[in-house]
């Protein structure tokens, strides 16, 4: 039985990318009545069996085990987060990206930063910032903080994230993205406005996602039900068009043990503390504290730590 990759589900029909074509073709197909009974169902990005009917369409017979699975945008098997940050408009959060890595290491997803409008980097300085939410003050001091855009990628990549800096406008660092692509599935993450749509459009001739926030919200208004296509890339990839977790609320994260293990660093560190099951607050023989005020972890990263923990301790003590 021919074996291929859910890339569009519409409907109640899948459309299965045969393995091996180069072709746009996918083939319409019906999940076969099995998955009902067994209380599963097929997602975008599944590897699959099919079968031709003979009506042309084809039927999915058989899931192949999932590496992951998405809930927003429910999607299979990706491989790769894309962060997506613009040096300006809006300012640069470091506490939201810093929230976004929690996610995408507590998901087991790989992951890569994307600095986009560098053009704009040009033109003024960076404002880099840390809120919770649009108007309220950063919570790090101005000293704390990363002052221009190759401090932020020397911070992230001394981490060991790629960091890619890009501008759709003038066609900088597409490239290197693409080439980051191939071969993945991939989901692109970020706050509205930051320019997600502008790369994929500066990356698929033919594709002309809508680029401006307010014609986003219009248009999510007039089709209810949103549907998860996978986006092909030239030369290799898929990219999902539907921006991914959108709502960041730690819920995967379980015990405040397991945040430290999602901020990279720490873990070079971690190991050593005095106490097992330290959580690097104020405990005595603290290896990640010494490593921060040694300037070995970044200080806007342990903040952002220290706040994340306290809003894991704040749920678990309402639920
Ligand atoms: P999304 O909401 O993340 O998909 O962001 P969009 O792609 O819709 O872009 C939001 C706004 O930023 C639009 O007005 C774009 O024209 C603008 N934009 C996107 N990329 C760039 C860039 O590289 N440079 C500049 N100056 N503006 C950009
Ligand atoms: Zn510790």
């Amino acid at each position: 039985m021919p074996s291929g990759l859910i890339i569009k589900a519409l409907s109640g029909f899948y459309y299965v990318l045969p393995d091996g074509e180069e072709s746009m073709s996918s083939i319409q197909c019906r999940a076969r009545g099995i998955f009902k009974n067994r209380g599963e169902s097929p997602l975008v990005g599944d590897r699959v069996k099919y079968e031709l009917t003979d009506n042309g369409d084809g039927s999915v017979n058989e899931l192949y085990p999932r590496s992951t699975e998405l809930v927003r945008p429910p999607i299979a098997n990706v491989d790769l987060a894309v962060l997506v940050f613009a040096v300006q408009e809006p300012a640069l959060n470091l506490q939201l990206l810093d929230k976004f890595l929690v996610h995408t290491e507590s998901s087991g997803l790989n992951t890569i930063i994307c600095l986009t409008k560098q053009d704009l980097n040009e033109q003024a300085p960076v404002k880099v910032i840390s809120v919770e939410d649009e108007g309220t003050a950063s919570i790090l001091d101005e000293t704390e903080l990363p002052q221009t855009v190759d401090e932020v990628v020397r911070l992230y990549e001394t981490i060991g994230y790629q960091v890619v800096v890009t501008s759709a406008k003038l066609g900088i660092g597409i490239e290197t993205v693409m080439d980051r692509l191939k071969g993945c599935i991939s989901v692109f993450a970020g706050q509205s406005g930051v320019g997600k749509s502008s790369l994929l459009n500066a990356m698929v001739p033919g594709l002309h996602l809508e680029t401006n926030q307010i014609s986003m919200k219009l248009g999510r208004g007039k089709h209810t039900t949103r549907h998860v296509e996978l986006i092909r890339i030239p030369n290799g990839g898929l990219v999902a068009d539907t921006p991914g977790f959108s709502s960041l609320d730690f819920m995967q994260v379980k015990e405040a043990e397991d945040l430290s293990s999602s901020f990279r660093e720490f873990e070079n560190y971690s190991g050593q503390c005095k106490f097992r099951g330290c959580l690097h607050l104020h405990e005595p023989g603290c290896k990640v504290i010494e490593a921060k005020e040694q300037g070995l972890v970044a200080a806007s990263r342990y903040k952002h730590y220290l706040h994340f923990l306290g809003e894991i301790k704040e749920r678990k003590r309402r639920y």
